[in-house]
């Protein structure tokens, strides 16, 4: 018998979580990564990814995304958008709310090949209406729900969600998030709060997260954002994240601005975490996938490490899984992704339809879960 079920062969891995950037190989076994070593024989293994030419890095998270397909009308199928992407490990940012919960876990969570967390929405519904905003009405914004399938869920729901943008809150968007923080911290867990085009300021907003928290939309365009009318970051926003609060990117449709990003940089208000908000209305554009997305801010200038420690060690350090994800190190989860830098002439779009040309893509090649090689036909 084989001393490993499945080796990457020739790659350069990239794992900031063990500062690796070197050609080395990688096995796994019993679901697990086994070991990184410069030249692991071939005949050790029962099956051989070629990574020739190719990044191997610890299997990507994406802190926020939509999968609850059918239910909420955000909702894209988890697999062919996640584990087929390079995506092993995603959290669904508040697609279900208390009442929508249970079936999202028994029949998305419970069977996709993607590894899949949920924050809870605040709203007992979540979000499941295009029509009507989640927290038009108070009501739904019920803690002692939400705690309870919390509870009832620990190692399925990570933290609290909760939007708040106008057409959402109307103008309660500082109760609604009262509320969030109430259910969070009887639950022990994070909140993340959805800004843009809110009714009370960001910067205010912000001051009342706990480290740990998460503001996704930490760069977007609309009113309200990180940024006053002469571009320069709030101090709010600064002491925030010197705080521990963490600024995480969600793309999204309308969370993401290329402009504001170059400003944001360059006053060093980097992002803590890089995220898609990949759902139906921008998974064909301007988002298209977690890989997309990374690659913008290597077009921005971040390094490759900088930019995968964004998506992989960090973000399973925000999610409080760092041990298990997010790392290469042996005795891990056995999830990899291997991806190749292209060169050429790339056109990326932002949320606010501005475009600009790049020069290097991140390009998937191959995605590694459980110790095997994803192959949806065979799953
Ligand atoms: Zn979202």
């Amino acid at each position: 018998m084989a001393k490993y079920e499945l080796i990457i062969k020739g790659g350069t891995v990239v794992d900031p979580s063990q500062s690796i950037h070197e050609r080395q190989d990688v096995a796994f076994n019993y679901g697990k990564v086994a070991a990184v070593e410069p030249d692991i024989s071939d005949n050790l293994a029962n099956e051989i990814v070629d990574a020739t030419d190719a990044i191997v890095t610890p299997g990507l998270v994406d802190l926020h995304v939509h999968v609850y397909w059918g239910v909420g009308h955000y909702g894209i199928e988890a697999d062919p958008t996640q584990v087929a992407q390079g995506v092993t490990t995603a959290v669904d940012a508040g697609s279900a709310g208390a009442w929508t919960f249970p079936a999202f876990r028994r029949y998305v969570m419970e069977r996709s090949a993607t590894r899949l967390y949920a924050l809870l929405n605040i709203s007992s519904m979540g979000m499941i209406s295009p029509k009507i905003g989640e927290l038009e009405d108070l009501r739904w914004a019920d803690v002692e729900d939400a705690t309870s399938v919390g509870r009832a869920n620990p190692d399925h729901i990570l933290g609290i969600k909760v939007r708040l943008s106008q057409p959402l809150t109307a103008d309660h968007d500082v109760d609604s998030l009262k509320r969030a923080i109430e259910a969070a911290e009887e639950l022990g867990k994070f909140v993340m709060i959805h800004v843009g085009n809110s009714f009370t300021p960001m910067h205010e907003l912000v001051g009342m997260l706990r480290p740990g928290d998460v503001v996704t939309h930490a760069y977007h365009g609309s009113a309200h954002g990180a940024m006053d009318d002469s571009g320069r970051v709030y101090d709010g926003i600064v002491e925030a994240q010197k705080r521990g609060v963490v600024f995480d990117i969600g793309h999204g449709r309308g969370s993401f601005s290329f402009a504001l990003a170059e400003k944001a940089l360059a006053q060093n208000f980097l992002p803590d975490n890089i995220s898609s908000d990949l759902h139906i209305y921008n998974i064909e554009g301007p988002v298209h996938d977690q890989l997309s997305t990374l690659s913008k801010f290597l077009h921005l200038g971040l390094s490759l490490d900088e930019v995968i420690r964004l998506s992989t060690s960090a973000t399973a350090k925000t999610i409080g899984h760092a041990d298990e994800i997010g790392t290469l190190k042996p005795g891990a989860e056995g999830d990899a992704t291997v991806m190749r830098v292209s060169e050429g002439k790339f056109t990326f779009v932002d949320s606010l339809d501005a475009t600009v040309e790049g020069s290097r893509e991140l390009e998937h090649v191959a995605t590694i879960r459980g110790g095997k090689l994803y192959k949806p036909y065979l799953w």
